[in-house]
């Protein structure tokens, strides 16, 4: 990558502990991408550092934020739900439409699997996804930590949703069909412990869908730190398919299918990193000031950013260096 700086292994700052080891492979070593702060949602002014494991590769921030800390790196309203507006209907429109390609690459899991149960949609947020299968025949359930994302699910597209962590959900084992991670795993300080829960509660021929930004893409060589896909400091981790294919393996599952391209993500997310000031979700859950108008503006210079990104999104998709990776998995014997 163009950005990093070597260093090895990366001198801790003043006053701070010095054990610092990949969570993947225990090794001290490690390099200096970059340096950088929230850019998007500018919860905190604080500079944070990401790092490549000097043994294994894995991409990670450092030093990890304690739990209370990582708190207030999300606004209270990062689970954004649209009111039911006029404007909301036209968002909710766009929304499905970007989806589909989530809905179809779960539905053909489904569809091939042949398991019985419902989805479980891990991080679901208002479950507009869990709707959209639940329209097509294939019922769900999500969980997610936000109560108020667990609210609006019930109430504006009647998903029941457990609010609280996967290891804790009350559903048997072996119940569920599918489960199913987006952009979740990036988050956690431990996802081998959710990947463990999935296996627990997946039916022996159910599927585990999970979808992660992909590190080893065309926009990060090209952006670096300017890639929104690394979203510091919420991203604890920052995988490429082929530490994700590594996870999976120990966790014991099996990768089926993988797809590079997301309609909803690898364009907006190359939008986003050119011009984060004007990324919609971002202004609306910084709560700024801006007129009707001016909203407008920014939505549909946004927009243009968007549909001008998604040759780029399309064509580093098809030489397998998507911004966003899809995998199927199944569990081994
Ligand atoms: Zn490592």
């Amino acid at each position: 990558m163009a950005q990093v700086r070597t260093a090895e292994p990366v001198p801790e700052p003043e006053g701070q502990q010095a054990i610092d080891l990949c969570p993947a492979c225990d090794s001290p070593k490690a390099r200096l991408l970059f340096e950088g702060t929230d850019r998007l949602y500018h919860t905190t002014d604080k500079i944070f550092r990401v790092l490549e494991c000097g043994t294994c590769g894995l991409i990670r921030l450092s030093p990890w934020p304690s739990p209370v800390e990582l708190r207030q790196y999300y606004p209270s309203n990062y689970w954004y739900v649209p009111e039911s507006d006029a404007t909301s209907h036209l968002e909710e429109a766009y929304r499905r439409f970007v989806l589909r390609d989530h809905v179809r690459f779960v539905e053909q899991s489904l569809v091939g699997c042949g398991a019985q149960g419902p989805v479980l949609d891990v991080g679901c947020g208002g479950a507009l996804l869990l709707r959209m299968l639940g329209e097509r025949g294939w019922p769900g359930i999500g969980l997610d930590f936000s109560l108020a994302a667990a609210a609006a699910a019930w109430r504006q597209n009647n998903v029941p949703v457990i609010c609280g962590s996967l290891a804790q959900a009350p559903l048997p084992a072996g119940s569920c069909a599918a489960v199913t991670m987006f952009h979740v795993l990036e988050h956690l300080f431990d996802p081998v412990s959710y990947l463990d829960a999935a296996r627990e509660l997946l039916h022996p021929d159910g599927r585990l869908v999970v979808q992660v930004p992909n590190a080893a893409c065309w926009q990060f060589l090209l952006l670096g730190e300017n890639w929104s896909g690394v979203d510091v400091p919420r991203h604890l981790l920052n995988f490429r398919l082929k530490d994700m294919e590594i996870l999976l393996d120990r966790s014991g599952f099996e990768v089926l299918r993988v797809k590079h391209f997301s309609l909803r993500d690898n364009p907006a997310g190359l939008a986003t990193s050119l011009a984060p000031g004007l990324d919609p979700m971002a202004r609306r859950v910084r709560g700024l000031a801006e007129t009707s108008r001016e909203r407008l503006m920014k939505d549909l210079v946004y927009f243009a950013l968007v549909v001008a990104a998604t040759p780029f999104a399309l064509l580093e998709a098809a030489c397998r260096a998507g911004s966003t990776v899809m995998i199927e998995a199944r569990k081994t014997a």
